[in-house]
């Protein structure tokens, strides 16, 4: 508890002790009226002043005014009535300040609870100065420097591994229990803890690009994007409560005025006290709570799985999704091809790998990636220039004063040259030099370990239909959807065809069903933004995936799409149970209230009760 909630309590338990005290003394008269006003006023003030300062600044109709109209209320016609009885009046505004207080403890303590899952943030970077470690503000590490990061420290900075091996615990990114071992030239993402030696690293971003900051802009600013549910509960909520007010004010005037009518005794106290039961009853506060909670919670619960969830709105249409669609290379497999052979080279077969190597430097695309690791020698950019990278199909540069074009027959023929075919299974890279054909590298890519397991899993979790895109050729795409188990597959599509297929696939979908579009973010970022819901692989490599997507899996494992959308379900569900429960119970005493049947004592123990039992409700889609 802080010190707020420590104040609220101790106000709590002062303001009952003087209740049960003054329900002994035979007090009454005046001197009854301001004993008791002293637990009233010490339990409810703050809630007067802010129902004062609701009035004074036009934003009458709020929770504060409710109680305070009613517990006034209650007082004014205990007066009135001679009775002294104001017992009823503080114990409204005990319990609801009970119930305040436990909802302001369950937030902090969900909210806290999130933040440590997220507690990631490096407080320091370690730099060398003069054979010291001295500890610097990450901000003020400059791209290239060199830190030190000692056993037990957190990578503060992305960057590679220039001395040291150690293993390195990325759960709070990643989800992942098992420690991860990097050595020398690997790269370390920042966010995850350092093991069992020291390491020094090369920085590769600034800090404010780094993985880390990311996550943490991306977790706060999570609540940010509100589901339909949340805007549909405080736009309720804005016409609700006046609306409650109106049919206080007409339950108090109108069946009186009605016996006046009707020469009648009017009762205007039995009917005055039933309309300030019925604001008490009213009061919204279950809803307004435990909606926004269960989503904050879902998010939470997911980010300890690895999956980031940009908003509360996106794991609403995440729980709706039939339709998975999927990018084969890097988020179905692996994305690091090996040379399987070398074909029709009219050169050495090393220096055709060289020229593809140096041609692909400035190419982010795994194949490019792969190429220079097949190259194994450090590549000196100094001989390559006019890169021209054309998405979905290869790049050209010039190499040595010599043009290279490096990628798939499309590309050949765009340049004019006929690629020789290949009739090996796998990814063709061919290369022309010069403008005249040089040869064909032949590479493979290898399906993810648990990628069959995970389009297994999305089949039970009632995802109806999936399919694969890729740029690659037919027979790689056949083989790969085939050994997982994906029957619908299109292949040879450069990155606009992609989007052509995802649009045609969004139009045929049946009305709630929502499509999810499975991305690294390399040549399909355009597809991820427009699916209805973006799901990016390799956040731990990609920034335009991170960028484009609404849901991204820190691990790059397809199994927690389905995970995903599980959590999104429970979540729901939560939301909805929460909706029905609290509406159901409110509609029920405001019914029992308008005939007289419901005092007020019932009225606040229904709606602290209803309370506690949606926000306990609400915690359980942290846990999965
Ligand atoms: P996928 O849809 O499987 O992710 P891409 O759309 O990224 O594939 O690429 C499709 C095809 O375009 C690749 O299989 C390859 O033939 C060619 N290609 C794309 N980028 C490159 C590159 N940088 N170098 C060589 N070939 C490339
Ligand atoms: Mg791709």
């Amino acid at each position: 508890m802080n010190k707020k909630q420590r104040m609220m309590l101790i106000r709590i338990i002062a303001a009952f002790i003087m209740m049960v005290a003054l329900a002994f003394l035979p007090v009454s008269g005046p001197l009854a009226f301001v004993l008791y006003l002293l637990p009233y006023l010490t339990v409810g003030y703050d809630i007067l002043l802010k129902a004062i300062k609701g009035i004074i600044r036009g934003q009458v109709f709020d929770e504060c005014f409710l109680m305070a109209t009613a517990t006034v209320g209650a007082i004014a016609l205990a007066l009135y009535e001679g009775t002294s009885d104001y017992t009823e009046a503080i114990a409204v505004m005990l319990f609801y300040q009970i119930g305040e207080l436990f909802q302001s403890y369950a937030v902090g303590k969900s909210r806290r609870s999130i933040t440590e899952l997220m507690d990631i943030r490096p407080d320091y970077a370690n730099v060398e100065r003069d054979g010291t470690l001295v500890k610097v503000d990450p901000d003020d590490i400059e791209v290239g420097s060199i830190i030190v990061v000692q056993p037990g420290e957190k990578v503060p900075i992305d960057g590679i591994v220039v001395s040291g091996s150690s293993s390195l615990n990325t759960s709070a990114l990643t989800g992942e229990s098992l420690p991860r071992s990097v050595e020398e030239g690997d790269e370390v993402i920042s966010g995850s803890i350092n093991m069992t030696s020291v390491l020094r690293i090369r920085t590769e971003k600034e800090f404010g690009e780094s993985t880390v900051s990311k996550i943490l802009d991306l977790v706060e600013n999570a609540s940010s994007r509100k589901s339909k549910s949340e805007d549909f509960i405080s736009k309720f909520a804005r016409v609700y409560t006046p609306a409650v007010c109106i049919g206080a004010l007409l339950l108090a005037l109108l069946p009186p005025l009605l016996s006046i009518a009707l020469g009648n005794d009017p009762g205007w106290e039995s009917w005055v006290y039933r309309a300030l039961t019925f604001l008490v009853i009213s009061c919204p506060c279950a809803l307004v709570i435990s909606i926004p909670l269960s989503f904050f919670a879902g998010i939470g619960g997911a980010s300890r799985e690895g999956i980031l969830v940009k908003g509360s709105n996106y794991l609403e249409t995440l729980s709706k999704t039939r339709i998975v669609v999927f990018d084969k290379t890097g988020t179905l497999t692996k994305g690091s091809f090996e040379v399987e052979g070398i074909h029709h080279s009219t050169m050495e077969n090393e220096m055709l790998v060289e020229y593809a190597a140096l041609a692909e430097s400035s190419s982010s695309h795994p194949i490019s990636r792969s190429l220079q690791k097949a190259y194994g020698k450090e590549i000196d950019r100094s001989r390559v220039s006019g890169v021209e990278e054309i998405s979905g199909n290869g790049v050209i540069a010039k190499v040595d004063g010599r043009s290279v074009a490096c990628g798939n027959d499309k590309l050949m023929r765009h340049i004019g040259v006929e690629p020789i075919p290949c009739h090996s299974a796998g990814t063709i890279i061919h290369v022309a030099i010069d403008g005249s054909y040089a040869g064909h590298i032949v590479i493979s890519d290898i399906v993810k370990d648990d990628a069959a397991d995970a389009i297994r899993a999305l089949r039970k979790a009632g995802v109806e239909r999936i399919v694969m895109l890729t740029g690659d050729r037919e027979k790689v795409a056949r083989s790969v959807a085939s050994s997982l188990g994906i029957d619908e597959v299109y292949s040879e599509l450069l990155p606009s065809g992609k989007v052509d297929k995802v649009e045609s696939l969004l139009r045929d979908k049946s009305g709630s069903a929502r499509l999810a579009f499975v991305g690294d973010g390399i040549n399909d970022a355009p597809v991820l933004s427009r699916s209805d819901i973006g799901i990016a692989m390799g956040a731990l490599g990609s920034d335009a995936a991170i960028e484009a997507a609404d849901v991204v899996l820190m691990d790059d494992d397809p199994m927690k799409i389905a995970t995903a959308i599980r959590i999104s379900r429970k979540c729901l569900r939560i939301v909805y149970q929460n909706i029905v429960f609290a509406i159901g119970i409110k509609a029920l005493c405001l019914l029992l209230g308008a005939l007289g049947l419901a005092d007020m004592w019932l009225a606040i123990f229904a709606d602290v009760g209803v309370m506690v039992i949606a926000v306990l409700n609400a915690i359980r889609a942290l846990r999965i």
